[in-house]
């Protein structure tokens, strides 16, 4: 199995090949092809499996370049890892020239605010983040059309369940919800059903 069997650009596939990435892993081969109809998902992998590009290739695919406002919500735990993301997604991105940008705490808004004014077609942040440039009016949600919620099961082990539950009810009911965790308790399950369509389950 490669890349070329699924409905990618060349500009994406040659992202991929200059990252050295020939074969699609497991969670890719699952989430990628699934992913690009738009179908919602509901994924039970661990971290080093590939999750990143899984959900990065469609969302760099799927995006519409000549939008400014942001059409894609990555909601992360921590912000190491909000930051490895937009870092991926910027290089799978990279020739279609599509442009991420992180939202977190720890760090002054003024930066991040004028960064969400440009052209932003994926955002990536940790809830509370977030939900504060929400309230305060520098993140614009109306063309929002994907939401990946990574690592479910840590956000909600670190508290930011209700933070994450109040994001999605700002966010547009037409849209593809990606939730990826390496388990899938009580709480993330109830979340899934409250605020995904049909959700296709895939575990790896
Ligand atoms: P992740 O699970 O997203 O943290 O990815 C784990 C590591 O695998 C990262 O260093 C990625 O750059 C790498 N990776 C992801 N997909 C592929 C692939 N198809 N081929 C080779 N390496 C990959």
């Amino acid at each position: 199995s490669n890349f070329q069997e699924y409905e990618l650009s060349e500009d994406i596939l040659k992202a991929l090949q200059q990252l050295g990435y020939t074969q699609p892993t497991e969670v890719q081969q699952k989430v990628i092809p699934v992913a690009l109809e738009r179908q919602d998902l509901v994924v039970k992998s661990q971290t080093g499996s590939g999750k990143t590009a899984a959900f990065g290739i469609p969302l760099c695919e799927l995006v519409d370049w000549n939008e400014n406002k942001p059409q894609a919500l990555v909601l992360t735990p921590t912000r190491e890892l909000a930051a490895q993301v937009k870092e991926d997604i910027t290089n799978i991105g990279r020739f279609k020239r599509i442009k991420a940008t992180a939202v977190y705490g720890k760090q002054p808004y003024a930066k991040q605010t004028l960064e969400l004014k440009q052209k932003s077609h994926v955002v990536v942040g940790t809830p509370g983040r977030v939900l504060d440039h929400i309230q305060r009016g520098t993140l614009a949600l109306d063309k929002i059309e994907f939401l990946i919620i990574d690592e479910a099961d840590e956000m909600l082990n670190m508290g930011f369940i209700e933070q994450v539950e109040n994001i999605i009810k700002a966010l547009p009911k037409d849209r593809t919800t990606l939730l990826f965790s390496a388990t899938l308790p009580q709480d993330i399950e109830r979340l899934c059903h409250r605020h995904m369509r049909q959700p296709e389950h895939i575990e790896i």
